[in-house]
């Protein structure tokens, strides 16, 4: 998709408050522990080449969740080591070796094809994954682990990590995840051959459960400025939101008691009402649920009235503004703010997917 840089509707990014963010958590937890900033999703809709860049002097690596997102690293430049946290298939393994891209393998079905391929996997760096209770990838015993690290050994891979991912961490309940880590230190301590790097910590692990770093983590939405639990569980310390959203007024009138507006005409004026409408729709990721939610037009919430469009949607105004006018949809308006997280309880989502969702369309300015 083209990014619509001729429209007034952008995606402020501050790559400075992303930076703040990934030193504040190392300040967390404990020091020497490997950094990975995960960037999947083009850097969860912050831009992945530009949040990749800024973080080269604060992160070891970076995670990707596919092949072409690395690439896509490789492609700009950056040398640092990137780790795929997905299953790469054997068949699309060269790629990943031309441009030394570390490989996640979670299963010994995988294994048997890259042997029955007869693949060469020399200087190819690997990371094993166990599942401990996620339920999604990954061997699921010291058994197959340690069958999958001496296969792929044998077939000339460095088996560099072994790791998992919690399902729970961002829960105040805290059984699930203490069931996951004893299952992960316990295979992890068996192993046969333990590989150099061990790690289990997304964000949540990282912030709630900062004691559990083994020796790498991998940071996500905190590095981002946003809770990972939503409103659930309190942070230990401010983390600061990149992202902002904004648009302007690109058309403003009055209607009468009795008209209505957009699509299914749903909404139906009252009273005489200002209504202003801005260029930004569910094609851009804003979605039709964020009927009723509201915009911050200097420093006052308006809500969104009638149907979201496509392309547009239509607010309800105290007063007639001038075209041009600044409206933010996610950050700081005068006094008031609104977060990706009070977008994501209004839609009954978690901040991760209001981020994702936010399409190509959007330019990002950094
Ligand atoms: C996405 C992902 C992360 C990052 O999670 P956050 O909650 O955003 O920190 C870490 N590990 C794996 C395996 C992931 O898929």
């Amino acid at each position: 998709m083209i990014s619509s840089i001729h429209r007034p509707t952008v995606a402020r990014v501050d790559l400075q408050a992303i930076k703040d963010n990934v030193v504040n958590i190392q300040k967390h937890i404990p020091t020497g522990t490997k950094t990975y900033a995960v960037v999947k999703a083009n850097a969860y809709g912050h831009g992945a080449v530009q949040v990749s860049k800024s973080l080269l002097d604060h992160v070891d690596a970076y995670c990707v969740s596919n092949l072409d997102e690395a690439l896509e690293l490789r492609q700009a430049g950056i040398n640092k080591e990137i780790l795929i946290l997905g299953v790469l298939l054997p068949s699309e393994l060269q790629l990943a070796m031309t441009y030394q891209i570390t490989i996640t393998v979670a299963s010994l079905d995988w294994l048997e094809i890259a042997r029955t391929m007869a693949l060469n996997l020399e200087k190819l760096k690997v990371h094993i994954k166990i599942d401990s209770g996620m339920g999604r990838i990954g061997v699921r015993s010291l058994e197959e682990a340690d069958q999958l690290i001496a296969g792929l050994q044998e077939m000339g891979a460095d088996v560099e990590g072994v790791f998992t991912h919690f399902a729970t961490a961002d829960e105040a309940d805290r059984v699930k995840f203490q069931q996951q880590l004893s299952f992960f230190k316990e295979l992890v301590s068996r192993l046969a051959d333990k590989p150099r790097l061990v790690h289990a910590s997304n964000s949540a692990t990282s912030l709630w459960h900062s004691d559990t770093v083994f020796n790498a983590v991998r940071l996500g939405i905190a590095i981002y400025g946003l809770n990972p639990s939503g409103f659930e569980l309190a942070l230990p310390f401010p983390l600061k939101e990149a992202l902002s959203l904004e648009s302007v007024l690109v058309h403003v009138k009055k209607i009468s008691a009795g008209n209505t507006v957009g699509y299914g005409a749903t909404y139906v004026a009252e009273q005489s009402e200002y209504v202003g409408t801005l260029p930004i729709g569910y094609a851009d990721g804003w979605t039709r649920d964020m009927q009723g939610f509201s915009v911050l037009v200097e420093g006052q919430f308006c809500d969104v009235i009638g149907r979201v469009s496509m392309d547009q949607l239509t607010i309800r105004l105290p007063k007639a503004y001038p075209l041009g006018t600044k409206v933010t949809l996610i950050g700081k308006n005068q006094q008031e703010a609104i977060s990706t997280t009070d977008v994501a309880s209004y839609r009954n989502t978690i901040n991760y997917e209001v981020l994702c969702l936010l399409s190509d369309r959007i330019p990002r300015l950094y």
